[in-house]
This record gives C-alpha cells, structure tokens and sequence, in this order.
C-alpha cells in the first residue's frame, strides 16, 4: 500500500503540536463536525514537538503499535477513539490501554471525522476519484454560513474609523462591497458604508457602528444561502459508460482488498455512467440517492431493508448499489490527506514526516461461500 509521503531531512526546527493541529483545522474545521461527533485531539500536549505523523482510518491497537515503532508523535485517524462518553480510561479496557500507551510514549492521538467527510477535498473525494469520477458535486450539500449585508450611512470624517471597528467585529471584507465606502464625500458629508458579515457576528458588528457614532444610522439584509462545495457523498461521471459489472470490478480493482469484497445490486449488463458516492456507512443517503440521476452508488455498511427498499423503487432499473467494506471505502482519503498536511507544514517552514498507516483495520477476517453457489 502507500509508504511514507515526504521524507524530510532538515535542520528547521519543528513544529509544535498545536502548530499542526493548527494546519489540519485549517483542512478539516472542527465546526463542520456534526454535532453528534467527537472530533479533535484525544490525548497530547499542544506544545510538545512534532517530526513523525502517523495517519489511519481506526486508532486500533495495530495502528498504535505501529505508530509508536516508528516513533510518531502524533496519530491521526478518521475515526473517533473515544466516540461515546466514558468516565475513565484504565488499561483494564481496549480504549484506555490505547491512551495510557499513546501518554506513555508521548504520542497525541487527533480525529478528524464527519469534519473530513464534508470537506471538499474530503473522504468521499478520494473515493471518487479512484474510481475515476470527474465534475464532482456534493452529494448531499452543506448550506453555506448564513451571512448579513449590513449598510451604513457615516458622516465622511468616520468613515474610517467605522470600516476598521466593523471587520474588527467579525465582518468580513468579501463579495462586491469590499471594505465598501462610496461617494467622494467631502467633510460633514454622509458615506454609504456596506459590508458582508455572518450572521453570528451581527449584533458584534451593529455594537461596533454604534461605539464609533452612537447615532449612525444603519440597514441590515439577510443573504440567500445558497449550497457550498462542502457536504456528504460526491456525485460525479465515469469518462465513457460501461456495464455494472465492469464497475464493480473497477472498485474492486481500485480500493484494498478485504475480505467482503465487492457486492452488487443490480443487473450486472446494465449501463452505468453517473456515480454517486459516499465514504463510510452511507444508507442515510439512499433517498437523495433515488432522486440525483446516480446510475449507481458506492458505500459501505449497507442493510437489508434500506437496500431492498431503494431497489424495489428502482425496479429492474437505476440505482444500482456497490457496497464495499468501510475500511475500504475511506482509506483513499488517507493518502491525500497526509499529501497535503505535509506540503503546508513544508511551506510553513516546519516540515514533518506523515506516513500512511499499512494496517487493514477491516474488523471481518474471512468468508465461506456458500456451497453451490447463491440460490435465485
Ligand atoms: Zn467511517
């Protein structure tokens, strides 16, 4: 599988921890995490130095032998070590073995889950493109942050002063209204001063008008949302149409072996062309899957009844399913991923080293086939 991203040898001084972590929020920003999730740093301390970065879909207990073999410092994984509260962590469990020896050996442990799948590029990017796909949309898109046009009328003399304590207050400086104050206005002279702010910073922003003129007069206009690049699932095309069966075995082809393999749904001579995805347990998208013009969906964990029912509704037709082990599906972001925090601490001037975990932390080991064969 992969090996080591960036070998660097360097006489620049590293980076802290909190100075990666830094970097990967800039990647995958904690506030896109669903609220239900639990991502960030599990165990480390922010100012310890970091040279080694392990990366790996599970913090399972190979992955952690591997990562302290190697001498990492830090561990990073897609998914959460610690997902449900607890109260303790002692070696007598699985879990608190893995902190008391990541602890021991002065390794910090960070997760970047559903905060990684929406990002764009994301989990299911990776997916997508190792399957070839192009044009790539969300899926199932995030709305875009909420945001506020805010316009203000200033006397010229504090126009200055109003634009300075308005950014200061969280507005941002984007789209047409840039820092925007219009009109030449001489001295005593009235400006209109616009600017684009979210909505979370508006009543910041509306106190930083009224500190600098308490008698300013101002309008405030929501924005439309509209969608943004990030979300969950991609959907995308093949470069030319090909049967169901080709494809399934492109995905076979194209992610690690498991011991699951590649299960289908569907008529294997059928056309497919229009490919949506989705990294990880994906049955929660089986809807908006029937409804985007996806010839076929590729995901994993998926169940009986949400997979009978999608196909029932397709008939004999479109979607076609291609369920892949869960490990299998989100490991192609791993390579990506670590590609790219190593060239920005590069360019940051503390270049690290990120190794790509060899690991298959696929729980399921072997399959009997059925003597005979599949009964139809
Ligand atoms: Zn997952």
């Amino acid at each position: 599988m992969a090996d080591i991203v960036r070998r660097v040898t360097t006489t620049a001084s590293h980076p802290t921890l909190a100075e990666v972590i830094s970097v990967l929020e800039q990647m995958y920003d904690p506030f896109w995490a669903r609220d239900w999730d639990a991502v960030g740093l599990v165990c480390g301390d922010p100012q310890a130095p970091v040279r080694r970065v392990l990366m790996a879909v599970d913090p399972a207990p190979t992955v952690v032998e591997e990562a302290l073999a190697w001498h990492a410092d830090l561990v990073l994984t897609h998914h959460p070590l610690l997902f449900r509260a607890v109260h303790g962590v002692p070696t007598s469990t699985p879990k608190g073995r893995i902190v008391h020896q990541l602890i021991r050996a002065n390794c910090a442990l960070y997760t970047a889950h559903t905060n990684a799948d929406v990002a764009a590029p994301g989990v299911s990017d990776a997916l997508a493109r190792v399957l070839g796909l192009t044009d790539l949309v969300p899926l199932s898109p995030d709305p875009t942050e909420p945001l506020d046009r805010i316009v203000a009328f200033a006397r010229s003399e504090i126009v200055g002063n109003v634009v300075d304590a308005v950014v200061t207050a969280g507005a941002t400086t984007a789209g047409p209204f840039r820092g925007g104050a219009d009109g030449d206005g001489g001295a005593g002279r009235e400006r209109r001063v616009e600017v684009v702010s979210p909505r979370a910073a508006r009543s910041g922003v509306v106190a930083a008008l009224q500190s600098v003129d308490p008698e300013i007069s101002h309008e405030v206009y929501e924005l439309a949302t509209s969608s943004s690049p990030r979300g969950i699932g991609r959907i995308g095309r093949l470069s030319a149409p090909t049967t169901l069966r080709e494809f399934a075995m492109l995905v076979a082809e194209a992610l690690p072996s498991t011991t699951q393999g590649v299960r289908v749904a569907g008529d294997p001579t059928a056309e497919v062309s229009r490919v949506a995805v989705c990294g990880g347990a994906g049955d929660s998208l089986l809807d908006t899957v029937r409804t985007s013009g996806a010839d076929v969906y590729v995901t994993a964990d998926l169940r009986h009844h949400p997979a009978f029912d999608l196909r029932e509704h397709g008939g004999d037709g479109p979607p076609y399913l291609v369920d892949v082990a869960h490990w299998a599906s989100e490991w192609p972001w791993l390579a990506g991923a670590a590609n790219r925090l190593a060239g920005a601490m590069e360019v940051a001037g503390s270049p690290i080293e990120v190794l790509v975990s060899v690991k298959c932390t696929d729980p399921w080991t072997f399959r009997v086939p059925s003597p005979g064969g599949v009964v139809r």
